[in-house]
């Protein structure tokens, strides 16, 4: 592809004291679609995507962001990381603080998220965010990424422990937000779910990229499962 990649990563390694997370990771990030990083338990997902996001520094390797270093990127960590006692309304002011964001332009913010959220969400706004469901609390943990209007959005295990139906409704609000043009980055452990969502995949095995491609590439699915489980 022509255009210039909005983050590219060459050679990326990343130990914790001496346990080895990744190696030898070259990956671009375009700007539209869903690029989904698939793995198992362990493959290095969360650290790739922290890296990709840059709130952990790689022990080696580099990170270019093109063009500008204000490109606005949003991460949604695994197990959402709500505070469960402030309200859910509470908890989209707390990203707003974060983000600057105050007086009308919080307003105005908080009216667009609610919109984003189902009405059984919507109706509880001031109740903990704590005493929701695990798949209102991802929804409501997207919202609150998006408060600071990120171009890149980092989701990571989106769908960890859900209902079957919360994961269709969590799946379904994260294609609706790459459709609106946001570029979206997401962490699953199943390539199955990758296969049908992401325009782009990587999958990684013991911290490595053991295959590419998406899943217009004849035989991907195949090449991608093997790649999985290491099976090839
Ligand atoms: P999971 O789906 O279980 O979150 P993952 O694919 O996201 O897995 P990572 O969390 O990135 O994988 O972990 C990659 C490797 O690094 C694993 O072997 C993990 O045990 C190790 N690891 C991750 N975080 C730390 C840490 N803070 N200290 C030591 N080892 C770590």
């Amino acid at each position: 592809r022509a255009a210039t990649p909005l983050i590219s990563v060459r050679g990326v390694e990343h130990h914790y004291a001496g346990v080895r997370a990744l190696s030898g990771i070259d990956l671009d990030v375009h700007a539209g679609g869903i690029l989904g990083i698939v793995g198992a338990n362990g493959a290095g997902k969360s650290t790739l995507g922290r890296i990709l996001h840059g709130d952990l520094h790689s022990t080696g390797g580099t990170r270019t962001v093109t063009g500008t270093d204000a490109l606005r990127l949003s991460l949604v960590p695994e197990g959402r990381a709500l505070f469960r006692t402030l309200s859910v309304r509470e908890n989209l002011e707390v990203a707003a603080y974060a983000a600057g964001i105050s007086g009308r332009r919080l307003r105005t913010r908080l009216e667009e998220l609610q919109h984003g959220l189902p009405e059984r969400v919507r109706t509880r706004m001031n109740i903990p965010a704590g005493s929701l469901s695990g798949g209102e609390q991802q929804l409501v943990a997207i919202a609150r990424a998006l408060m600071a209007d990120p171009e890149v959005l980092i989701l990571d295990e989106p769908a960890l422990g859900l209902s079957p139906a919360m994961v269709d409704e969590v799946y379904s609000q994260v294609n609706a937000l790459a459709r609106r043009g946001i570029t979206t980055i997401l962490l699953d452990q199943s390539l199955a779910r990758a296969l049908e969502s992401c325009s782009e995949i990587v999958v990684l095995r013991q911290g490595e990229v053991v295959a590419r491609g998406n899943s217009g590439t004849p035989g991907f699915g195949q090449i991608a499962e093997a790649a999985y489980f290491g099976t090839e």
